[in-house]
């Protein structure tokens, strides 16, 4: 069972013959949860199950959940094109116990899983456990029979699905990639790379954070697990890289049959980031998402636009990404049928920004060449050029930082910061002058985003109203 659909029906049926209701996918747009920007794991439509504000006719549940990292706490953007396990959009495969069985049993049933059922070479694997988990050590002990060295201590396993909501301790499961693949082990210096493969997380929610400062402890411990589809998939295709499964080499295909830029050298991360930004961009337009200059629309617009720099920058003459849409739905549309039913409008809403965007592109990149000429590795690009390219030419701040990554080069945030409130105050004393009203309310509302941790983020009111 190797292709994407197999892999799909072969979890929820071997969660469906352990009593779990089948449940389908949420949208990405969570219906219950204003402070979230997108569903960005599968126990998002069960958060308040978890809490105990929402009843469900089942104890136990398994979905295949479409997710996006794209904001929040979760946020892969700026991973995608440089390792070989994110994705912006991606599938996440998940077994919940609502108050129902704990650790024993999601820990049994996930090693059933990849050792009996998938058949995943035992000697490869690694777990993790929150430090103090001495329970979750002991049961994998027992369970799995690992060894102690091949059950890692780290603090990092705490799962939260973000500042507030049901979390826990976790275990995460890791499979060796091999000597060939660049990375460490969980809590060595090089854990940042690829070699350990982290595919499985099993969270034991126990707590809910209900703000900063308080944790209250859930009325009864449940189970939350997330398998990342996609990394599955690689490890059974014998790749050591996303990109390289099926579905990614199509859309790789499809990508280079259009722009005509060989899946080569530099041009490659360009291809995939393009396919990945492809696949997040269909998704959300699909449920009504449109890209415009606030919340989950300007998240889009910012994928889709580092997506179109790519495709500038390999070549293409003329609009890219609209002709990738039917290799998309052609590879997911049995899967997932509002990508067919909406086909129609992601084509025209990506070829209109398409279009659009390339009317100042060239020229913003030539000025941000020109600004940036002499500027190496540690430097920062100013900030006045930073917001010129923001405010004339359409570069959100984070296409700029992507576009000088691989060079070393930052961004002076401050100074950025500093010209857009220069520009708001002047513009403010231009409408003052002219009697008119300052309509154009949308604009100032990313100038007070400015202050909070997320630049350019999230933004509960004015996302909800960009959503159809
Ligand atoms: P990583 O450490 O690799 O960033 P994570 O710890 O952030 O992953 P979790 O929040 O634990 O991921 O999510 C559960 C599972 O979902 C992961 O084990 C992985 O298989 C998958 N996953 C998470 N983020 C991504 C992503 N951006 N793209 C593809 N799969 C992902
Ligand atoms: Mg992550
Ligand atoms: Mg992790
Ligand atoms: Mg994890």
């Amino acid at each position: 069972m190797t292709s994407l659909a197999d892999l799909r029906s072969g979890f929820l049926e071997f969660f469906r013959d352990r009593q779990h209701a089948v449940v389908p996918s949420s949208p990405l747009v969570p219906r219950n949860d204003p402070t979230l920007l997108f569903t960005n794991a599968g126990m998002v439509q069960f958060k308040n199950v978890f809490t105990g504000a929402e009843k469900r006719p089942y104890s136990k549940a398994t979905t295949v959940q479409k997710c996006v990292r794209a904001g929040g706490k979760h946020n892969d953007l700026d991973n995608v094109g440089y390792t070989a396990r994110h994705h912006t959009f991606f599938e996440m495969l998940g077994n919940f116990s609502f108050g129902d069985y704990f650790k024993e049993e999601a820990i049994t049933y996930a090693w059933d899983l990849i050792t009996k059922k998938i058949g995943l070479p035992k000697d490869k694997l690694l777990i993790t456990v929150y430090p103090e988990d001495d329970v979750a050590r002991g049961l994998w002990k027992k369970i799995a029979g690992l060894s102690d060295d091949r059950i890692i201590g780290h603090e990092s396993n705490l799962w939260a699905m973000g500042p507030v909501g049901p979390c826990g301790f976790c275990s995460e499961i890791f499979i060796d990639q091999g000597p060939n693949v660049w990375g460490g082990p969980p809590g060595s210096a090089e854990e940042d790379g690829d070699r350990f493969l982290e595919f499985w997380n099993l969270v034991f929610m126990q707590f809910e954070q209900v703000d900063e400062n308080t944790r209250i402890e859930l009325p009864k411990p449940s189970i939350d697990t997330g398998m990342g589809l996609e990394r599955l998939a690689a490890i059974l295709q014998g790749k050591t890289n996303n990109y390289e499964t099926d579905l990614f080499r199509h859309l790789i295909a499809a990508s280079v049959e259009f722009s005509g830029a060989k899946a080569e050298g530099d041009i490659l991360p360009s291809h995939r980031v393009i396919a990945d930004h492809l696949r997040a961009s269909s998704f959300l337009i699909a449920e009504g998402v449109l890209p415009s200059n606030e919340g989950r629309g300007y998240v889009l617009r910012r994928i889709m636009r580092r997506a179109m720099r790519h495709a500038h920058l390999i070549g293409s003459k003329d609009p890219l990404m609209h002709r990738l849409v039917p290799a998309l739905v052609a590879e997911m549309g049995e899967a997932y049928p509002e990508l067919p039913r909406a086909q129609a409008l992601i084509t025209e809403t990506l070829k209109l920004e398409e279009a659009r965007f390339r009317e100042t592109l060239a020229r913003g990149l030539k000025l941000l060449d020109e600004a940036s000429t002499t500027l190496g590795k540690g430097d920062t690009l100013d900030g006045e050029t930073a917001f010129k390219l923001y405010d004339t030419y359409g570069f959100p701040l984070d296409l700029t930082q992507d576009a000088l990554k691989s060079r070393g080069v930052g961004v002076d945030l401050a100074g950025f910061t500093d010209a857009m409130a220069r520009q708001r105050a002047e513009a403010r004393k231009a409408w003052a002058g002219s009697g008119e009203a300052a309509t154009d309310t949308q604009w100032f509302s990313i100038v007070d985003e400015l202050g909070k941790t997320e630049f350019l983020g999230y933004d509960t009111e004015e996302a909800e109203g960009t959503v159809i």
